[in-house]
């Protein structure tokens, strides 16, 4: 009796623990795909059930005569990371700026091909994800958008040390010039939305800068070929939220 107890505790609390494992393996294709996400752990639920998801298509836009973006650039980049799902560089400084009375610090960035957001419909081939981190543990990302044109230095620092390899990460320890990443207006959309990867958590202030920056065609190849997929989810519905600019 005892026994069968203890059995029986002891695979609910692994079938609980298996559920709930927040590192569940997710893609962005096939049975671990976005329509899925919600079903793989139970840490993933608010993928179906949050109703401020990111991403979304930016329009009927209300102009709140938002001030530019006031970002400081100080990057020192500790290291490079194809984790599978993106590129990601790691960053250790005070990149910051502030935004209703909360500093946010650069935590890390990443890139998407194609776009997740989208602005009036438009796709754009790149976005870059700038995460913020406040004090209070508040999170803001700053989105721009790459088109095709002229080669961006900034990536090259990036992409001449690519790994190839999923789960391959390099040391880079250097301080990084990623001015060239931003455009030249500071003007943004602003919105409430989620994490775009699982569990997509929402609460997210996202900052979708409204000038894009270009990147050349070979840039986007190699970002392409490292990341072997899309790795963009699709548009969530906006279910009444207000994009402001
Ligand atoms: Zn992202």
């Amino acid at each position: 009796m005892k026994i069968a107890l203890v059995i029986s505790l002891l695979f609910a609390a692994n079938a609980f623990a298996h559920a709930a494992t927040p590192s569940a393996h997710w893609t962005y294709e096939g049975k671990a795909g976005p329509e899925h996400w919600g079903e793989l752990s139970t840490d993933f639920h608010t993928c179906h059930t949050g109703k401020f998801q990111s991403p979304v298509d930016i329009r009927h836009t209300i102009d709140g005569h938002l001030p530019p973006l006031n970002l400081e650039f100080h990057t020192a980049a500790k290291t490079l990371v194809n984790n599978g799902h993106t590129i990601q560089v790691n960053v250790d400084d005070e990149d910051d700026f502030r935004l209703d009375g909360e500093d946010f610090h650069l935590m890390q960035y990443h890139f998407h091909t194609p776009s997740e957001n989208q602005i009036a419909g438009k796709s754009y081939p790149l976005e870059a994800h700038f995460v913020h981190q406040s004090d209070k543990g508040d999170l803001a990302v700053v989105a721009v958008m790459f088109e095709p044109g002229a080669e961006n230095p900034a990536l090259n620092a990036i992409l001449t040390a690519l790994p190839q390899q999923e789960n391959q990460s390099v040391t880079l320890n250097k301080t990084m010039d990623f001015r060239a990443l931003f455009p030249a207006d500071f003007h943004y959309y602003r919105f409430s939305g989620s994490l775009t990867t699982p569990p997509c958590t929402e609460g997210l202030r996202w900052l979708v800068m409204k000038q894009p920056v270009q990147l050349s065609q070979s840039q986007l190849a190699q970002f392409q070929k490292a990341l072997k997929s899309s790795n963009n989810r699709p548009l969530q519905p906006l279910n009444g939220r207000m994009i402001v600019e």
